[in-house]
C-alpha cells in the first residue's frame, strides 16, 4: 500500500477464509463465502477461548445462516442482511463440529445465533415468510446437545414475529422444541421496531402489531414456564425511532401498545429502543426522520423505563428468585454481575464481591433494568447491616436491632426477634468463633 510502510506479493478480496484457502490450492485471489470452506477455520481456531480473559465464563456465539428471507421483498428498510439474499443455513453438522471442539476447549455457554429467524432454520429459501420445519429445529439443537453433552447454557438469537403470526402451528411446535433443549432464561429478540402501521408499512417491517401480540401470546403459552424460577424463553421487544414515516404520534401508539402488553398479562424480558443508524445502501439511507423527533424519543425512553420497564421486571423477576451462578464482574460497595446468557439480567449486591467470584444470589428489589440481590444462603450473623436491610420483611427499621442482637442460632430465636420473612427458608445461622 503506498505510503503505508507495508510491502506484499499478493492482495486477497472476499471472504477471507475461502480466499485464503482458494490462494493456497489454485492460485486464485479472490473468494467467495461459503461455509464448507469457513467452517474449518471455527474448528481449528475453536480453543481460542482458552485465553479469554473471563475463561470459562464466556459465551460461545454459532453462526447459524447468513442472509434473510426477507429479501425477496427488499427486507426491512434499515436493514442490511438482504445484501446477503436468501438465506444459505449452515449446515447441523458443521455447527455441531464447532460446538463440539468448543466443548473440548472447555466452553459451556453456547448461543446459537446470527439468524433473523431460528425458527425457519433450514426451512425452504424460495418464501419471505417459510414455514418453519421443527424437526430441523429439532435436529440442530439435538446435534448441539450432543456435541456438548455437559453445557451450562444453550440460548438463541432472533425470532421473527411475522413468521410466528403467519404461521402459528407450526412455530409453537419449534417453539416447544426449543424450550425442551434449551436452558431457561432464554430470550426471543423480536425486531418489531415500532407500532406504527403507517411506519411499518413505508419500512416494509415484518409485522403489524396485532401480529406481533399474537407472537407475545405464543412465545409466552411456549416459554412462560419457570425452571427453578427462571422463565423459559420470554420474546424482547426492539424498537427504532428515525425510520421513515414516523410522527410524534408514532411514540403515543408504541407505548400505548407496550401498556396493552402489561395489561395483557405477558411477560417480556426487555425492550430496546434504539436510534436508527441509516447504513448506505438501504432505503433508510436517503429515507428516515433521524434527529427530527428527539424531544419525543428521549420522552418515550424514559416513560417505558418508568412505566414498563419497572413493573415487567418484577412480574418477570419476583422477589425470592434465586438466580445461580451470577458471575460478578465489579466490585465496589455494590458489586455488580450477570448469569451467563443472551440477555442476562444485572444484578447488584451490596456487599464486596470480588470479581471473577461466582454466587448464587436472591432477589430482594427491583430497578429499572437491573435487580438488587443477596448472596444464598443469606448469611444473618455475618452480612453487614447495609445488606441487612434490603431484607424485605426487615427493611431500615429492625436492622439495628438484627445487628445488636447478632449472632442467632435458629431461625425460630431470629424470627422472634424481627417477625417472619418470605426468604427465611434461604437463611444460614453459621456462628462465627
Ligand atoms: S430486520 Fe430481520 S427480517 Fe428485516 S430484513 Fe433484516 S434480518 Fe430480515
Amino acid at each position: 500500500m503506498k505510503g503505508t510502510g507495508f510491502r506484499f506479493d499478493h492482495l486477497l478480496s472476499g471472504s477471507p477464509a475461502s480466499a485464503l484457502d482458494g490462494f493456497l490450492e489454485e492460485g486464485k485471489t479472490h473468494g467467495a463465502f461459503e461455509y464448507r470452506k469457513e467452517d474449518p477455520w471455527a474448528v481449528a481456531g475453536s480453543a481460542i477461548i482458552r485465553q479469554h480473559p473471563r475463561f470459562p465464563w464466556v459465551m460461545c456465539e454459532l453462526e447459524t445462516a447468513r442472509g434473510c428471507s426477507r429479501s425477496h421483498s427488499g427486507g426491512c428498510s434499515f436493514c442490511t442482511e438482504p445484501f446477503y439474499g436468501s438465506p444459505i443455513f449452515r449446515p447441523v453438522e458443521s455447527i455441531r463440529d464447532e460446538v463440539q471442539a468448543l466443548h473440548n476447549a472447555g466452553g459451556r455457554h453456547f448461543r446459537l445465533g446470527r439468524q433473523p429467524d431460528i425458527l425457519v432454520y433450514s426451512s425452504s429459501r424460495s418464501e419471505e415468510y417459510p414455514t418453519p420445519i421443527p424437526e430441523k429445529v429439532g435436529e440442530l439443537f439435538t446435534a448441539v446437545r450432543e456435541a456438548a453433552p455437559t453445557l451450562s447454557t444453550l440460548h438463541i438469537d432472533n425470532v421473527n414475529p411475522g413468521t410466528i403470526a403467519r404461521h402459528p402451528e407450526e412455530s409453537r411446535s419449534a417453539l416447544d422444541v426449543i424450550v425442551e433443549n434449551h436452558t431457561a432464561g432464554d430470550v426471543a429478540a423480536f425486531g418489531m421496531e415500532t407500532a406504527d402501521p403507517e411506519v411499518v408499512a413505508r419500512n416494509n417491517l415484518k409485522a403489524l402489531p396485532e401480529q406481533i401480540m399474537d407472537a407475545i401470546r405464543i412465545v409466552n403459552e411456549a416459554g412462560g414456564r419457570r425452571d427453578a424460577g427462571i422463565p423459559h424463553l420470554l420474546p424482547g421487544l426492539n424498537f427504532i425511532s428515525g425510520l421513515s414515516g414516523e410522527t410524534p404520534g408514532t411514540y403515543d401508539l408504541d407505548m400505548a401498545f407496550l401498556e396493552r402488553v402489561l395489561e395483557s398479562g405477558y411477560l417480556v424480558r426487555r425492550v430496546n429502543i434504539r436510534q436508527l443508524m441509516p447504513f448506505e445502501g438501504t432505503p433508510a439511507f436517503t429515507d428516515n426522520t433521524v434527529g427530527i423527533h428527539q424531544a419525543r424519543f428521549r420522552a418515550f425512553k424514559e416513560k417505558v423505563r418508568q412505566t414498563f420497564d419497572l413493573p415487567m421486571i418484577r412480574r418477570v423477576f419476583p422477589v425470592g428468585t434465586v438466580l445461580k451462578d451470577v458471575v460478578m464482574e465489579i466490585e465496589g460497595n455494590t458489586s455488580f454481575g450477570r448469569q451467563m446468557g443472551s440477555y442476562p439480567i444485572l444484578a447488584g449486591i451490596p456487599i464486596r464481591v470480588p470479581a471473577g467470584t461466582v454466587i448464587d444470589a436472591v432477589v430482594v428489589d427491583h430497578g429499572m433494568r437491573s435487580i438488587t440481590a443477596l448472596p444464598v444462603p443469606i448469611d444473618i450473623n455475618s452480612l453487614p447491616a447495609t445488606a441487612l436491610s434490603w431484607l424485605p420483611g426487615i427493611g431500615k427499621a429492625k436492622t439495628g436491632l438484627v445487628t445488636a442482637r447478632r449472632p442467632f442460632s435458629t431461625l425460630d430465636e431470629f424470627r422472634s426477634l424481627a417477625g417472619p420473612t418470605p426468604l427465611d427458608s434461604l437463611f444460614s445461622f453459621v456462628r462465627y468463633p
